[in-house]
């Protein structure tokens, strides 16, 4: 009998796993694919790996610029899928590792929930029954589909089959412009491929803020990605040689249709809860839309079964799975929650890169805050110079009647590692005053917020 039971060993569930150990729950995982979920071997690590190579690749191949000739500059796309499995094979074993050293049974299979306290995991056609005081539903999610004519299509990709290529397309068409769209927009067109981005929405990027959408944009264009939003794809065909998609682009000018043929197409539409199989008939727990509803505690309407991450729908990210997963453990051993899961960095792997925490001045306004926000632009910042960074900047929002930070949006090179002093920021209520009494190194990246919040201490003066 076991405290607790996880179902998926994705990075909700391991870290919820490891987190039960060492509150001396006896714990056990069921994972019926790889350790890591799709994180490490179908998302976060292959991606940046495979983004990781393509700077590289532009790099070298912009080299001159810093005075580096290179010529027959070459990718091995044999060599860089290898270079992608191993970092997936290094963190997987890691993990196995940590599981192992915290006395966390992993047990392969496929997990079934009978009732509560009760799961039936299955494997090569055996069945195993495994009682749990508790259990936590960790199963991740899945590629959402769209309604298309022709969606259906067996060979339009999904993320999933895009780490699977063997070779660098010529054309890739890529239906959505969200995250997971660009970053892969991102890796093709440095390796050549002529990618066209198809967008429901008025911006790539959509929900972030407009600055980072629009620079992101033009920054996209310049590298040869053509991007229509507004886009909704109609229609899809098999064609010989690939797929033939018809679109209807709307426009202040007057909506046009349109068809765009290509041997490669991802549908890029987001994600969604997977619950597939994880219940027996009668004991499935209240969702919407199918995300599992959990309370404030994590607790489905099943007692004794809980949930977090991706299935839970919300923001499906990586560390939110991993924050809840360690939350909803501290919960159930009534322990207060040590991670604030209401400030969620957001990081787009592109180049430059993007992260954000918090509000947008725009949200801020739609929730009644008086804010305002410091901006700098990475023109004047000495490291970016130093780079030849492209354009970018970091803005910064803050609440005027309390000077505290609320918000920080933040475009360039090591954003993404940048974002985590706007976190701690905003999770422990600290002024700009407050942030502004630490040095920033020289010559740094980070410079730039010191920069953002130069400038939003002049203006909150200034008003004042
Ligand atoms: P998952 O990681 O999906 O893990 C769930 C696990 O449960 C899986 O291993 C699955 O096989 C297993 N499972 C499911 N059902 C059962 C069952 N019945 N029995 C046994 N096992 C089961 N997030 C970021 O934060 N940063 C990024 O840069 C980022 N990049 C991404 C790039 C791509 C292309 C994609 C697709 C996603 C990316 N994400 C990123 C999102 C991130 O991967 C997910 O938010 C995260 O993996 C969710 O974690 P999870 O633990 O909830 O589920």
């Amino acid at each position: 009998m076991y405290d607790l039971v996880v179902i998926g060993a994705g990075p909700g569930g391991y870290e919820a796993a490891l987190e039960a150990a060492k509150l001396g729950m006896k714990t056990a995982v069921v994972e019926n694919r790889e350790v890591g979920g799709t994180c490490l071997n179908r998302g976060c690590v292959p991606a940046k790996a495979l983004l990781h190579a393509a700077e590289l690749y532009r790099n070298v191949q912009n080299g001159e610029r810093f005075g580096i000739i290179s010529t027959d500059v070459a990718c091995d796309y044999e060599k860089i899928n290898f270079y992608k499995e191993e970092a997936s094979k290094t963190l997987r074993e890691g993990i196995e590792h940590l599981l192992k050293a915290n006395k966390v049974d992993l047990i392969r299979g496929t997990g079934i929930i009978v009732g509560s306290g009760k799961i039936k995991v299955t494997r090569d056609k055996k069945t195993e029954d495994i009682d749990a005081e508790k259990i936590l539903i960790a199963a991740g999610s899945k590629p959402a589909s769209l309604p298309i004519p022709g969606i259906d299509i067996p060979d339009i990709m999904t993320s999933d089959d895009m780490f699977r290529m063997e070779q660098i397309p010529k054309k890739l068409v890529i239906i959505g412009g969200g995250v997971i769209g660009v970053e892969f927009a991102m890796v093709f067109s440095s390796f050549g491929t002529k990618v066209t981005i198809a967008e429901a929405e008025k911006s790539i990027l959509p929900g972030m803020d407009s600055d980072i959408s629009k620079n992101l944009k033009i920054l996209l264009k310049k590298r040869g990605v053509e991007i229509h939003t507004d886009t909704f794809v109609q229609k899809i065909e098999k064609k010989d040689q690939g797929f033939l998609c018809s679109y209807l682009e709307k426009s202040k000018k007057g909506d046009k249709t349109g068809e765009i043929e290509t041997p490669y197409l991802l549908l890029a539409a987001g994600r969604t809860p997977n619950t597939d199989g994880l219940f027996n008939e009668g004991v499935t727990p209240e969702t919407k839309r199918g995300r599992i509803l959990v309370n404030q505690e994590f607790e489905t309407s099943l007692p004794g079964v809980y949930a977090i991450g991706d299935v839970t729908g919300g923001t499906m990210l990586a560390h939110v799975a991993s924050a809840q997963g360690v939350c909803a453990v501290e919960l159930m051993n009534k322990k207060e929650p040590s991670i604030d899961l209401a400030v969620v960095p957001s990081c787009v792997y592109t180049d430059p890169e993007i992260a954000c925490v918090g509000i947008t001045e725009q949200e801020a306004k739609e929730k009644g805050i008086d804010a305002f926000s410091g901006k700098a632009l990475t023109h004047s910042n000495c490291k970016s110079v130093i780079t030849k960074e492209e354009r970018g900047f970091a803005k910064i929002v803050i609440d005027r009647e309390t000077d505290y930070v609320i918000g920080a949006q933040i475009m360039c090179a090591r954003a993404t590692d940048m974002i985590g002093e706007m976190g701690t920021a905003i999770a422990n209520h600290m002024t700009v005053k407050q942030l502004m009494r630490a040095m920033r190194a020289h010559p740094t990246y980070n410079e730039l917020i010191g920069e953002a919040l130069k400038i939003s201490a002049e203006a909150q003066v200034d008003r004042n």
